[in-house]
């Protein structure tokens, strides 16, 4: 099996056009990738593409292979057209060397975008100009090229991440590598989602085995703390997209430790998803075209990144009103996962001046509260904004987001010696003229 892996290698590669253009479609459709064949293709697209694909290396396999990641977007605008922060997805295939339809999948799904945006696509166009794809498609290259799941230390680095690393029950053997990260395939991955895309709202790890896909934990049984999000998406791809079966990862299965898919989620704070495509492991190619063989998973996967936007709380205020003693608050969440222990913080130049007591509103609900504000002060440039984790895992992202001036609502309450200012009227005024100055500089905000 290695000498034949090894021998389409080479014929596939010598096969491909060098450098300027990716295999003919007989072969790109019927032949999995190889290190030599993924790099042809990806540097093609970085040359014919440099609007939308900016192509690196995040780091090196044991063997000194390159880790390639295609990040695409539209790379002339730095923010969605209202100004808004893009958003970011995370995409990586191929920890096990042997599951090339999981690598294909990651492959697809960047040459989706990428054929779309050059036909005009619209659906392609909106998703690139309001977020950034960052796609690894091959982490194991050393153990693509031998048809094998392990790296070259004969690691599986599926179980070589800082999450529980080597935790599970001894009846369950894996190979999880001396130590968290002692992998450089696995180190590289994981500097990476720290650095550079620790705000995003999806992560889909790519794999081949059951046609499944599996949402955390694979470490225990329970259901994860944002069990709302997961859910939800579980029954709106039921209901609109697809019957591949979407359930915890180690229901069923087994208690598997030191994942990606946990460490995602529970170090990282991503909503993350181990796409496992069907069950077709140790063969070179497949008979049915790739894309049509995998037109299914790539509909679930334009489901996800198109609605990544409610991947995570949303919260907006709809009424606020400060009277002097207390904030009557009521704020919405337009997003599918719930957010727990919000506050209203009260800013001024920089400084946390005020923080009120703590708040929960659930996924897709809204929440009214009346929070004690009596030893709140005012101040000519101060500001409200909200402060609120993006899900309910200890480890999502804090956000804090202004509150928008004209939805606050200031009276004067039984205490009259609350205000810096003479009247209430004038504290409006100048909280006002504050905000349309400060405008300038909370473009990024939301
Ligand atoms: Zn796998």
């Amino acid at each position: 099996m290695r000498v034949l892996a090894v021998l389409v290698m080479l014929l596939t590669a010598s096969a491909a056009p060098v450098a300027s253009a990716q295999q003919p479609d007989i072969i790109q459709e019927h032949w999995y990738h190889s290190y030599a064949t993924l790099t042809v293709d990806v540097n093609a697209w970085a040359d014919d593409y440099p609007e939308i694909v900016d192509l690196i290396s995040a780091g090196n396999t044991e063997l000194g292979r390159e880790l390639w990641l295609v990040r695409l977007s539209d790379w002339s605008v730095e923010t969605k057209p209202d100004g808004a922060q893009k958003e970011i997805v995370y995409i990586d295939g191929g920890h096990h060397g042997n599951e090339h339809l999981g690598t294909e999948l990651a492959f697809l799904t960047a040459e989706y975008y990428i054929e779309g945006w050059a036909a005009g696509d619209q659906e392609a166009i909106d998703v690139l100009t309001t977020t950034e794809l960052h796609i690894l498609i091959m982490l194991n290259a050393d153990g693509n090229d031998l048809d094998t799941r392990w790296n070259f230390n004969q690691v599986d680095l599926n179980r070589n991440y800082d999450h529980y690393w080597n935790n599970c029950p001894p009846n369950n053997p894996t190979q999880p590598g001396s130590g968290p990260f002692s992998e450089s395939e696995t180190l590289a991955n994981s500097i990476y989602m720290n650095t550079v895309v620790q705000d995003a709202d999806l992560y889909v790890t790519m794999h081949t085995g059951v046609w499944i896909m599996l949402y955390p934990w694979g470490r225990w049984p329970e259901q994860p703390s944002d069990w709302e999000l997961f859910h939800f998406i579980r029954d709106d791809v039921h209901e609109n997209v697809s019957d591949i079966p979407i359930q915890n990862a180690n229901q069923g299965l087994y208690p598997n430790c030191g994942t990606s898919r946990d460490y995602g989620y529970g170090v990282m704070g991503f909503p993350t998803f181990t796409f496992e495509t069907d069950d077709e492991q140790w063969a070179l190619g497949t008979a049915e075209p790739l894309s049509s063989r995998l037109g299914e998973e790539l509909d679930v996967m334009q489901y996800l990144i198109s609605n990544i936007w409610y991947w995570r709380a949303r919260l907006s205020v709809t009424s606020f009103d400060f009277d002097g003693d207390s904030i009557g608050l009521e704020v919405e969440n337009f997003g599918r996962a719930t957010t727990e222990n919000a506050t209203v913080r009260y800013i001024d130049e920089g400084e946390v001046m005020w923080a009120s007591e703590l708040f929960s509103v659930n996924a897709t609900n809204s929440t009214q509260a009346n929070l004690d504000a009596s030893n709140l002060t005012l101040s000519k440039s101060g500001h409200f904004e909200l402060y609120y984790q993006k899900r309910v895992i200890d480890s999502s992202l804090w956000v804090n987001e202004k509150i928008p001036e004209e939805l606050i609502g200031i009276s004067d309450g039984e205490d009259t010696g609350w205000l810096p200012f003479a009247s209430p009227m004038w504290a409006i005024l100048a909280i006002g003229l504050a905000g349309l100055k400060r405008n300038e500089h909370f473009q990024d905000n939301f």
